[in-house]
């Protein structure tokens, strides 16, 4: 069956809505396709809050929101993406509101504001409220908002429907993809004028997770193996307060709050890495302050393995009202009630600062001259237009999904007219087909679950918050034998219809991907720079390494590295002290 729009968009999370709404309003004729119901999607999951600089609660700036994210991003930000960023989601953030998002509000009636991770007034001088939030559910309302004005827009949604590859024609221009649909078995042809990828992140390479299950960077797998590159894979974020020892995410929006970490000996230990923004240091700071912590035997409990996330101080009433879920979390899962007793907290996988190179407009680029592909639009977690740099701050994810996801739709619905449908033969569907067949036909002794538990638990092991070429290399070897082993898999449901064991076993093929190019590029860059920590290279080189990668997949476990430069600007590296 053959599916034609002017502008698909594979995903359904902030980044993929978003995208469809506005290339809805700017006259296309859209449908959405994702593998999950659309309101099941991460960005359902996401807690904290939005940034932008509103200045409801005190003065802000974009400059200064724009200066928080090029420094936060260890100098690797993108400066012209920064700027784009800071300004446009000011407007974006009014949007939502006007499409009747329920925002927590001020007195005053004004959109209520909290503090979050690096994000500063005046370049750096002190915390400053710039997240808007509805309490600690914030990604949930985005998503079902944006659910349904795209419902009202009239546009076409495939729901669980897992694509399964791109489809280009002889000048590169891609055109269409095919799908499988969970409900009937049958794999889908669809032809579009433009595709936008907003399929999101990868967290599940590793087994301490804030991420889905869903979250198995299908779509940059599919680039990779297409031959085009990934841009800055190495850089993968930790959150540093999982729920321990679970992972489950426990927002950054309870030190916004006024929570405090401490450690064994109730020491408020961050005013000794941070001491001017102290708790609300970035990620990767706090992240691997509580590492050390940890190591120098000052962790809590009886196996001082965690850290202390302490709300005791707090107004009961404010962990009720603005906390509801996290507070519930750490009561159901971890048996702690946060109003009375710290919660216990170690770091978690959380957001993939890199994906699919893309320019401004979000166009995807096959190389470090910023080659467009024709057609291809990429936006969200999925996608590297590079403004998170080597570590994202906390709030702004959400906020390029609406910055970036609206540029996609403009710019994909434009693109699209340059086009002329004409009918697809039956047999472009073959390669999917072969994709199912091979696992549904796969009679090996391999079992998905065990190659899966083998690839988190090593991954978590040789290439998280901290990193050396000794592991690295182990983890190089490790990935390929687990490759090899993949392609002896078999799985039990030899079914065509709602195969969801057929599902996982396509996405641990994605999760291997993705974690090749991340081990490798980590091996390969030789310095420390936000999220990517080195113990043997344990200082930032902006000499020879302030510049993007490019990792390009020559064979199955070969590599090839390009670099782009980093767009530099009004802000000049400097060194990263908060
Ligand atoms: C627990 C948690 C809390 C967070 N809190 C915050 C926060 O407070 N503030 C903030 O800014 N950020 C936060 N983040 C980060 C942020 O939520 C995500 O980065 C963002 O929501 C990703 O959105 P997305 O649209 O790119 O992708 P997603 O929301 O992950 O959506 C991906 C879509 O792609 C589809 N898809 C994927 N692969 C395929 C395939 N093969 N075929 C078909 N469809 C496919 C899926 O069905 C889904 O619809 C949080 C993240 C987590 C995990």
């Amino acid at each position: 069956m053959a599916h034609i729009h002017d502008v698909l968009i594979v995903g359904a999370g902030g980044a993929g809505l978003t995208a469809a709404l506005f290339a809805a309003k700017n006259g296309a004729n859209v449908g959405v396709i994702s593998k999950l119901y659309p309101t099941r999607s991460h960005t359902g999951a996401a807690q904290g809050g939005i940034s932008a600089a509103l200045g409801n609660v005190e003065e802000d700036r974009w400059e200064w929101h724009m200066y928080d994210t090029v420094k936060g991003g260890d100098y690797l930000t993108d400066q012209d993406a920064a700027e784009v960023f800071a300004k446009e989601t000011i407007e974006g953030v009014i949007e939502l509101e006007h499409m009747g998002l329920p925002f927590d509000r001020l007195p005053s009636g004004k959109i209520a504001q909290r503090r979050f991770g690096g994000h500063t007034r005046n370049f750096g001088e002190a915390p400053v409220r710039r997240a808007a939030y509805a309490a600690d559910r914030t990604g949930h309302v985005i998503l079902h908002t944006l659910h349904q004005q795209a419902i009202k827009h009239g546009i076409t949604f495939y729901n669980e429907f897992y694509v399964l590859d791109l489809l280009f024609d002889e000048d590169g221009r891609a055109f269409g993809v095919l799908a499988y649909e969970l409900a009937t078995g049958e794999v889908h042809a669809f032809k579009a004028g433009a595709i936008v990828i907003a399929s999101g992140g990868y967290g599940r390479v590793f087994k301490i997770t804030a991420t889905a299950h869903t979250v198995t960077g299908d779509m940059q797998a599919l680039i990779y193996n297409k031959g085009l590159p990934l841009e800055d894979p190495e850089f993968f974020q930790f959150h540093p307060t999982g729920l321990f020892p679970l992972g489950i995410l426990i927002t950054e929006g309870a030190r916004g709050e006024g929570g405090i970490l401490r450690n064994a000996n109730g020491e408020r230990f961050m005013e000794r890495y941070a001491p001017t923004i102290k708790d609300l240091a970035p990620r990767d700071v706090v992240a691997r302050s509580m590492f050390i912590e940890i190591m120098e035997g000052r962790g809590c409990g009886p196996n001082k393995d965690h850290i202390c996330l302490d709300l005791t101080h707090l107004e009961p009433e404010v962990i009720e009202k603005r906390l509801p879920d996290i507070a519930e979390f750490a009561r159901t899962y971890a048996g702690v009630d946060p109003v009375k007793e710290p919660i216990p907290v170690l770091y978690t996988a959380h957001y993939s600062m890199g994906g699919i190179p893309t320019t401004l407009w979000t166009e995807v680029v096959r190389d470090e001259k910023n080659t467009v592909v024709p057609g291809l639009y990429a936006a969200g977690e999925s996608a590297c237009v590079s403004m998170h740099g080597a570590n994202r701050l906390g709030t702004n994810s959400l906020a390029e999904l609406i910055v970036f996801g609206r540029r996609a739709g403009i710019a994909s619905a434009k693109f699209a007219q340059t086009y002329k449908p004409h009918p697809l033969p039956p047999e472009v569907v073959e390669p999917g087909r072969e994709r199912v067949e091979k696992i549904l036909n796969g009679s090996g002794d391999e079992s998905v679950a065990r190659i899966r538990k083998a690839l988190q638990e090593s991954m978590m092991e040789n290439a998280s918050v901290y990193r050396n070429e000794e592991r690295l290399s182990k983890q190089v070897k490790i990935i390929r034998e687990l490759q090899e082993r993949y392609e002896h898999i078999s799985i039990q449901d030899k079914g065509r219809i709602y195969n969801t064991e057929l599902v996982e076993a396509l996405e641990l093929g994605s999760l291997l991907t993705v974690a090749e190019a991340l081990v490798h590029a980590a091996l390969n860059r030789t310095e420390s720079r936000g999220a990517h920590a080195r113990e043997d290279y344990p200082e930032r080189d902006d000499d020879n390494w302030l510049k993007h990668t490019l990792a390009y997949r020559e064979a199955p476990g070969k590599v090839r590295f390009a670099y782009k430069p980093v767009v530099l600007g009004r802000f000049e590296p400097k060194p990263r002290t908060y």
